[in-house]
């Protein structure tokens, strides 16, 4: 037993500049943690409710002060006294006292802040680190990390469709290694980008974001990047997609602007399948939009054998949306973000849920974060197997990364890597 003393959260910054809350517990012990929440752009439907104060005479509506306040003094008077270690039973206090079922009372925010707070306190109680702490089973597995080197969509205010084309390094040796090739595609894409006179000012992720003609050329300067840097596209790196294709849905139908495509669903899916024969992609995230599951449905038994099909705004981290979602044969794999459903207890569950049932499994920040590390121990304590954490740009990135490499010191020859997503 170890229980919660106090509770306390404050208003603090994401990396865009956007307010965001972060959580503080103390212990009866004298230990205590923070927990800081990152917000998304381009955000599912059914995600969680992340609660904003709409009060547009402060930082444009976007403060945190109610969520802040439904944690000084609707949830800490809850939780005080509970048992830290009881990760679980907090979190089902946090989900009774919202009482709904997308968080919209306390807010996602509130209680994820709180939930990621308790975890790390009680770890370090615990003397143990965070992804020990919470690890479901004896073997640790480093991520695979899906580097987003260049960015579009809602994430940049370039022309480019596709919200992150991503490299995946394989068959490395570890994770410092394979860090190692995607930080020299990096710098090889921006000596590429430079010299061809596009510019190399980057996105909300780290990665770049010029004014290209097409997807294809995105995809060939990537390719280009990953020559030049010493490695062969295909074999060491593959590519990796996030579509976001919600945000391109409306009116039933899949809207390209930069290359004058509006395409019906099946037609999107022979766009996506001409892409993936001209290049040597392996992963295709929100290929889809989440409102089209007959399409979602179509493009799984159309790629499903040889591309990972990822669900994110689809799936929203919800393990009863995850479930129905493996019944109806939608994608073969999810991404997994601890604020569109707010509560580790939940998150966990739905790692659970998509492991159990063989689905791939990419742990993921946002695109507005902070420098708060949960996500990098959270992959090794789930033994995800993948993470996409952006590029290897900008501290609120970057710090994913190096957490890792530091987990990997630790844990030294104990550290799994896998050499390819599956
Ligand atoms: P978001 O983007 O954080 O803006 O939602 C990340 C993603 O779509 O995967
Ligand atoms: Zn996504």
């Amino acid at each position: 037993m170890n229980a919660i003393k106090n509770v306390n959260a404050i208003e603090i910054l994401d990396s865009r500049g956007n307010p965001t809350i972060e959580a503080e517990i103390v212990l009866d012990s004298g230990h205590s943690a923070r927990g800081a929440v990152p917000s998304g752009a381009s955000t599912g439907i059914r995600e969680a409710v992340e609660l904003r104060d709409c009060d547009k005479s402060r930082y444009l509506g976007k403060g945190v002060q109610l969520a802040v306040a439904n944690v000084n003094k609707k949830i800490a008077p809850v939780i005080t006294g509970m048992n830290a270690y009881d990760q679980s039973e907090i979190d089902h206090v946090l989900i009774e006292l919202d009482g709904t079922k997308n968080k919209e009372n306390l807010g996602a925010n509130a209680t994820l802040a709180v939930s990621m707070a308790v975890a790390r306190a009680a770890a370090n109680a615990s003397n143990l680190p965070v992804y020990d702490y919470l690890a479901t089973s004896d073997k640790r597995v480093l991520p695979i990390p899906l580097f987003n080197i260049l960015n579009g969509g809602a994430h940049a205010n370039n022309n480019i469709d596709i919200q992150e084309f991503m490299v995946v390094p394989l068959g490395m040796a570890n994770f410092s290694e394979a860090l190692r090739c995607a930080v020299e595609v990096y710098h090889a894409l921006k000596s590429i980008l430079d010299m061809s006179g596009f510019s190399t000012a980057v996105g909300d992720e780290g990665g770049f974001a010029p004014n290209l003609d097409s997807n294809a050329q995105t995809l060939e300067l990537v390719c280009e990047a990953v020559e030049k840097a010493g490695y062969e596209p295909g074999t060491q790196v593959g590519i990796a997609l996030d579509v976001a294709s919600s945000e391109l849905f409306r009116d039933d139908a899949y809207h390209l602007p930069s290359e004058n495509l509006i395409l019906s669903f099946d037609e999107m899916i022979d766009y996506l399948e001409q892409l993936c024969q001209q290049f040597p992609i392996i992963s295709i995230e929100d290929g889809m939009s989440e409102t089209d599951w007959e399409g979602w449905k179509s493009l799984t038994k159309r790629l499903g054998n040889k591309v990972q099909l990822v669900g994110d705004d689809v799936f929203v981290t919800n393990p009863d949306i995850l479930k129905s979602g493996i019944a109806s044969m939608v994608g073969n794999a999810v991404l997994v973000k601890l604020n569109q459903i707010g509560s580790v207890t939940e998150t966990l569950d739905a790692v659970r849920i998509a492991q159990d049932a063989n689905y791939g499994v990419v742990i993921s920040h946002r695109s507005g974060e902070t420098e708060d590390t949960f996500i990098a121990d959270f992959a090794v304590a789930t033994g995800a197997g993948q993470l996409k954490a952006g590029a290897p740009c900008r501290s609120d990135r970057t710090s994913k990364f190096n957490q890792l490499l530091r987990i990997q010191a630790k844990l030294n020859d104990q550290a799994h890597f896998s050499q390819s997503l599956s």
